[in-house]
């Protein structure tokens, strides 16, 4: 199949790829736009039109503490996953070095974690990255053995961005608490997905990002439990109780508990279509491709996360042939320097690399129907049929 075969007529914008982002909700942009044009003042000046601004953080801050059972004081703004994740390592790490010096994470970590804590490892601090079982499952056993006398922080994901597995965070935060050691998780793949309850969790820490969620890029938030010491990291002005000092994004701030907001009335039922979808997807790809691996935990797992590998053939080909058809999907593989390196979580699943290097991710969201998937599915079998023909690795 080349592309011009393709008539333009026939093609289609197929967006699945909402673990990466997802668009910005019209109501979203709604919301946020009196916040960049009317109060457009600065939260910290006096007079009325900064009080507005000042007044919806205030709003914001309380929507998104109580969607998470927070209380609004244990919010703190970021500008975005990648910073809560860090802000929540290093501050816990600098803090706690004098209790001692031992960090311990997964190794299928999103890499604002995992390079986090490399770069800690760097600085002396010693770290252990847990090993997962063929779903992408931390241990409860793994993790106990795992703690040291000098273990002061412990940071596992809620739920993967690459293969949608769920962690059971309250086994896994209790044991951190038995031995006097506090939790972090990043929670950016399953907030507004899946049910997140900081309390019911045991976490100490939480980070999460709007833009995964149909909210704006650019903002973020930590969650930081009352009594949890914070250092912070960008140094400045007061705003955010002296733990993140910059001018709040009071626009993207109102975007987040608006897209907050939507996912509180909305998420449960679109979990169950989303799941419905993915099971679909699942049923039939598999019939329609020979030797499909598919990759994560089958049932618990974010909903319309579908992800697994075309053996013997790259995950980047498809991907190219599928935009090539309007399909916006990921791979698991970055091709770096022209050599193709399989994903850090599909090995750490004892996933060989001949098949990891096939690997794909489909993560369906709001604007996606059975029609999209019908779609994939039309195009899907051929082109993976035409590269396998041209694999050397694969034999049939
Ligand atoms: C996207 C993502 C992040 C990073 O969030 P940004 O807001 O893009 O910095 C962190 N962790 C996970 C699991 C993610 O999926």
């Amino acid at each position: 199949m080349k592309n011009n075969t393709v008539k333009s007529a026939e093609i289609k914008k197929i967006y699945m790829d909402h673990s990466a982002t997802t668009q910005t909700d019209p109501a979203v942009v709604e919301a946020m736009l009196p916040y960049l044009t009317k109060f457009y003042g600065n939260p910290s000046a006096l007079y009325s039109i900064a009080e507005e601004s000042k007044k919806a953080i205030d709003r914001s801050r309380e929507t998104i503490a109580s969607f998470i059972n927070a209380s609004p004081s244990e919010i703190i703004f970021t500008s975005c996953g990648t910073e809560s994740d860090n802000q929540a390592i290093i501050s816990i790490a600098r803090l706690k070095k004098e209790k001692g010096n031992h960090i311990i994470t997964t190794s299928i970590e999103h890499h604002a974690v995992l390079h986090t804590c490399d770069y800690l490892q760097k600085e002396g601090f010693e770290v252990t990255f847990l090993p997962v079982d063929g779903y992408g499952r931390v241990s409860a056993e793994d993790l106990k053995k795992a703690i040291k006398p000098t273990t002061i922080l412990i940071t596992i994901m809620h739920a993967n961005n690459e293969v949608g597995t769920l962690q059971d965070i309250k086994t896994l935060s209790s044991i951190a608490h038995k031995n006097g050691i506090l939790f972090h998780t990043d929670a950016v793949q399953s907030i507004g997905k899946v049910p997140v309850d900081v309390v019911e969790m045991g976490v100490d820490m939480l980070s999460s990002s709007a833009h995964k969620l149909y909210g704006p890029k650019g903002v973020g938030f930590l969650y930081v439990k009352k009594g949890v010491p914070m250092k912070p990291f960008m140094h400045g002005g007061d705003q955010e109780r002296k733990l993140r000092a910059g001018t709040e994004n009071v626009a993207s701030i109102v975007g987040y508990a608006k897209a907050i907001e939507l996912a509180k009335n909305s998420y449960e039922a679109e979990a169950i279509r989303l799941r419905n979808l993915s099971r679909y997807f699942v049923e039939e790809l598999d019939k329609a491709v020979p030797d499909v691996v598919f990759t994560g935990h089958p049932t618990d797992r974010t909903p319309g996360h579908v992800s697994c590998c075309f053996s013997y053939i790259e995950g980047e080909s498809v991907l190219l042939m599928l935009d090539s058809l309007g399909i916006c999907v990921s791979s698991g593989s970055a091709c770096t320097a022209r050599s193709l390196a399989a994903s850090h979580v599909l090995l750490a699943m004892g996933i060989d690399v001949t098949i990891a290097q096939g690997s794909i991710r489909f993560t369906l969201g709001h604007e996606n129907t059975k029609d999209d998937i019908d779609y994939v599915l039309k195009h899907l079998p051929g082109i993976v049929d035409k590269f396998r023909k041209m694999s050397p690795l694969y034999e049939k």
